[in-house]
């Protein structure tokens, strides 16, 4: 298992870069031909090429060079693919924890000198205002745990040279005015500067980000586990009890220290020609001395002896409360450089912990001693020294030492028992599929798979080459023992930590004491309340003052691209639709590297109303039960052998002309070689037909599972869950939605899990089987290359008839009610809250749909990013509409202010039919919608908005002109329409922290896994 992006804005680890690639065109020879690119010792616009390496399995080549003056290390990746990537790094080790790379990276974003010189006074936020100036489908900052990396990616060239220019000056010469470090690193001030005794409290944009990610008890597990196991490397993202050391000189120093042409890292890849990147960073570069370099490697500690370390944590009200504990065993492995070794150890570690058959899952896991792995369960090879962990969490305190035994124990027996062949080139077949998966991102794949190595001393080029790692693994697993011995030597005969977090019932408090003692310590710096109050409350007016002046700012020192770069037509992919049977068959074909990507929905007729808020466990169960015959490990290992991954999901669509019609039902999904279909077919067909849907012990598990993941899913995205449960109010597609992945979902679960009960649950999912797993509202969509047309219709056939038809008549199946109220307050133990509020609007064809759309990008840009985030405090703020769905909403992210963002909420839409929109507003929004529009997309994905959503090209070409054609009466008259007109109409989600705002016009729903506190079993979804 590799681990997962779950920390603050570090990059998923350890993944080889998901690196994918493309069909080459005709012009790849030419683009990485080695001799078309410059060649070792070249001296070019300042640089000097310092090597070239073609790495054709992945249809690129690569060029290193060395900026002569300053020392700056550049990467370009020559590759045939329009999707443009750059980004510039900087090694950032942090020697304290409050956070000053996190901080940097927002403050660095927040104005450059670029603007300052030519205008006389900073564009504020040059990074937001480029969102809206770019056609850019990426763009974005991370602090990494070393380091800190700016990266975006775009098709238009134009677009990529001024990108690059606003980069560039943003993190080489930052303004780092003080009232930018105290927007977005911290502060003292009034929570409400308008009343005259609102309490003072810590502000700040990190402030609260950490603040909202350290409630979350699964990421406070990661961090202080990586505070043990490396201690050196700090908490980059900084700890709220010591952001407030950090003052505004010390940032200064560390960006002096570290954001230097001499300690950077730039990174380019695509068919934009390198000459012309040299020449502009050459000038970017050339007014820099070189300066020092932060070249140090941190280390893990060292395990003279193994360890054992305990520290609290939160209780966990969702969940049991006498299994909250979190505990895990960790090895140090090796040194990450090795390259041939870190891919063995990958290889290892998938089969010790990769899906529900692996030794781990079921030792462990199915052994009941947990209900999922721990956060930090994987192999991460992010630094100098690769580190394993294995662990459980909701373990019971008496299981802890059975824990850590077991895990000895499993790994003992792998490797007694050696190695399985068959599972070994299961993984490396999966490896492989991924690497001819063709996706639209490639080149952001390489800049996350490389950085990491790059900035820890592995050599960039070893990190690239594929093949050549893939044959010296091959050649050393071929000799016998070879992944024995690693399990040996970095595993059984080595020491380990173990680290645990225990659940305290006073952690919660005991954080909100020392919050308050921090700030009353802050404030008597300053000489006391009744002292200070007085400058603080000025320097929040003044705060507020500079953010309202920044938004009627000039802005035409920045550059943009425009719409009519835009082009007018859309890029169409044919499709060709037929029948087998009576089954509709869509095929798309197209250039696939020898891949077929097969899809079905099933709209499930007639199926009873009480079973479908059982369709997502059911999506779940098939492909975690097993059959009589077959055991999910002995499915897992054919789907790893023959295909890319089999998927099911739900599905819900709303049709395009009318809001009222909604599609409902399941989607299967996998992808394999060509000569694999018709075993992916027969594996679709044997989980369809043949699961045993008899076992409560692994459905047990399962749940247990899913339990868990829903606490931090609601501690990681809030803002989706309310935003779901509003929205269900308005339409009955929406409502599905709710039913399907919302609270709805969260309380079934949940109570499921608290209350022990699966007898029910199973019958449900037979019942839901008989429906799945026949012709009945089915239909089909394939994607492969003309060459697989003809055998994949026979296998599509062959599965097709393998299902039953039933003969039921037809009926309408009326759709549940949703009675519910339109304010729900869903109280959750974090500091901070999510919140949405939805209006219904207009179904994809109508043609206000265009303008609304606009109306959401304006106000996001315009007025709740302002009002939501920079005054109010919270993470993220804005509007949405979904076009195809029609709901208009807003949602706040984090957000310390709920009371006061739902004022704003409730007056955007006045706000927007009295703003003066300017031309230059509304081609900022086109130009932000088109980014999303025009994203370019991964072959298997055409064809998709059809087959699912029934939206023809021709109604994609309409809604493509009409967004092109709004004009700024459209966006008053929609917001009048829509918002105001509706006014109190609005459905409004809040999940979070209970406060004195809830009355008693508010719902409130408790959500609670802990058997004693359960909510009745009769009131279980009814919501
Ligand atoms: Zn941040």
């Amino acid at each position: 298992m590799l681990r997962g992006g779950l920390s603050f804005a570090r990059l998923a680890v350890g993944k080889r870069g998901g690196l994918h690639c493309r069909i080459p065109k005709r012009s790849y020879a030419a683009l990485t031909d080695l001799k078309q690119l410059p060649q070792p010792g070249d001296k070019l616009h300042g640089f000097t090429v310092q090597r070239a390496k073609s790495v054709p399995e992945l249809q690129l080549a690569a060029v290193q060079l060395q900026h002569d003056k300053t020392g700056a290390d550049y990467i370009h990746v020559a590759r045939d693919d329009k999707n443009n990537v750059f980004a510039i790094g900087f090694k950032t080790n942090p020697n304290d924890d409050t956070g000053v790379p996190h901080i940097l990276e927002h403050t660095t974003l927040c104005g450059s000198e670029k603007c300052e010189l030519i205008v006389l006074y900073p564009v504020r936020d040059p990074f937001f205002k480029m969102l809206n100036r770019s056609l850019s489908n990426f763009m974005n900052a991370f602090t990494s745990g070393d380091h800190t990396t700016y990266p975006f990616a775009t098709t238009n060239r134009v677009d990529f040279n001024n990108l690059m220019d606003v980069y560039m000056d943003a993190t080489l010469k930052p303004l780092l005015l003080e009232s930018d470090f105290k927007q977005e690193g911290w502060r003292i001030g009034p929570e409400n500067p308008a009343e005259a005794d609102s309490p003072l409290l810590f502000k700040g944009v990190v402030y609260n980000e950490m603040k909202g990610q350290m409630s979350d008890s699964s990421y406070l597990y990661y961090i202080r586990f990586q505070d043990h196991i490396f201690p050196d490397l700090h908490n980059s993202g900084g700890d709220p009890h010591k952001i407030p050391d950090l003052t505004l000189e010390q940032l200064r120093k560390f960006h002096r220290d570290h954001y230097n042409p001499s300690n950077a890292k730039i990174f380019t890849y695509g068919d934009a020609p390198i000459e012309e990147h040299l020449s502009r960073l050459n000038d970017k570069l050339s007014g820099f001395e070189r300066a020092n370099v932060d070249s140090d490697l941190r280390e893990p500690i060292t395990l003279n002896e193994s360890k054992t370390i305990t520290v609290p944590g939160p209780v966990d009200p969702l969940t049991d409360k006498n299994a909250q504990h979190k505990t895990s065993v960790s090895w140090i492995m090796n040194e990450t450089a090795d390259t041939v070794e870190s891919f063995s150890l990958r290889i290892m570690s998938s089969y010790l912990l990769d899906g529900y058959g692996s030794p781990l899952y079921q030792g462990l896991i199915d052994e009941k001693l947990g209900s999922d792995f721990s956060p930090n369960t994987g192999y991460d090879t992010s630094s100098k020294k690769g580190i394993l962990s294995v662990g459980l969490q909701n373990v019971r305190k008496e299981d802890l030492k059975t824990v850590q035994e077991k895990i000895h124990e499993v790994l003992q027996s792998v490797h007694d028992k050696g190695f399985d062949g068959k599972k070994v080139e299961g993984i490396l077949h999966q490896l492989e599929l991924a690497l001819k998966h063709k996706t639209a991102t490639f080149g952001m794949s390489v800049m996350q798979g490389l950085t990491p190595a790059w900035f820890n001393g592995v050599d960039p080029f070893d990190a690239l080459s594929w093949e050549e790692t893939v044959s010296k693994f091959k050649e050393l697993y071929a000799k016998g023992g070879y992944l024995e011995s690693l399990l040996k030597k970095y595993m059984l005969d080595a020491n380990t930590l173990t680290f645990t977090m225990e659940p305290e019932p006073s952690y919660g408090k005991s954080l909100t004491n020392e919050e308050a003692a921090r700030l009353a310590a802050e404030i008597e710096k300053v000489g006391g309340e009744s002292a200070a109050r007085g400058g603080l409350v000025e320097q929040e007016l003044k705060l507020l003052e500079i953010q309202e002046n920044a938004r009627n700012q000039d802005l035409s020192c920045l550059p943009t691209v425009k719409v009519e770069d835009i082009p007018r037509e859309m890029e169409k992919k044919p499709l060709q639709h037929g029948k087998i049977g009576n089954i509709p068959v869509q095929w798309r074909t197209a250039p696939t590297n020898g891949l077929t990507y097969f899809r079905a929905v099933n709209t499930l007729e007639d199926l009873p109303e009480e079973l479908r808020m059982y369709l997502p466990l059911f999506t779940d169960a098939i492909l975690r039960l097993g059959t009589p015959k077959k055991t999910m490990e002995e499915l897992e290992d054919m789907i790893k052998l023959k295909t890319g991954g089999i998927k099911a999901g739900t599905h819900v669509s709303t049709n395009h002309s009318n809001l009222e019609i909604t599609e409902e039902g399941l989607v299967f999904s996998g992808y394999c070689l060509d000569k694999n279909v018709p075993d992916m077919l027969e594996l679709l067909r044997t989980i369809l037909l043949e699961t045993n849907f008899y076992a409560v012990s692994k459905l047990r598990t399962l749940i247990q599972g899913i339990a868990s993941g829903f606490v931090n899913s609601l501690a990681e995205s809030g803002h989706n869950f309310a935003r779901t449960f509003a929205a269900a109010h308005l339409t009955p597609a929406a409502r599905a939605t709710e039913v399907m992945g919302g609270m709805t979902q969260v309380r079934l679960i949940s109570n499921m899990a608290a209350n022990e009960v699966y007898n029910e649950a199973l019958d449900k999912l037979r019942k839901i089987a008989e429906f799945a797993a026949r012709q009945n509202g089915l239909r089909v969509a394939v994607t492969c290359g003309t060459e697989a047309v003809s055998d994949n219709e026979a296998a599509v056939q062959k599965f097709i008839e393998s299902l039953p038809i039933a003969q039921t008549p037809t009926r309408d199946s009326p759709l549940f009610d949703f009675e519910a109220p339109t304010k729900a307050f869903f109280p959750l133990p974090y500091q901070v809250s999510y919140t949405s509020s939805c209006v219904k609007t207009v179904p994809y064809t109508h043609k206000d749909g265009a303008a609304l759309q606009m109306l959401s990008q304006l106000l996001t840009h315009k007025h709740l990013h302002h009002e939501i985030r920079e005054k109010g405090g919270a993470y993220g703020g804005g509007a949405f509409h979904r076009g195809a769905g029609g709901i208009f909403g807003f949602y706040s992210y984090r957000d310390p202010n709920v009371a006061n963002t739902l004022k704003i909420m409730e007056t955007a839409g006045q706000w927007a039919v009295q703003k003066r929109w300017s031309e230059r507003d509304l081609e900022e929004a086109k130009l932000s919608v088109f980014q999303g529009v025009d994203a370019p997309t991964s072959v298997s994905e055409e064809g998709m908005v059809y087959f699912l959503d029934g939206i023809t090209d021709e109604m994609r070409q309409t809604r493509r002109e009409q967004l092109l054609d709004v004009a700024v009466d459209d966006i008053r008259r929609v917001a009048q329409t829509y918002l105001v007109e509706q006014a109190g109409k609005e459905a409004i989600a809040v999940l979070g922290e209970n406060k004195d705002w809830v009355d008693e016009a508010w719902n409130v729903f408790p959500l609670s896994l802990d058997p004693s506190q359960s909510v009745p079993a009769d009131d279980r979804v009814v919501l």
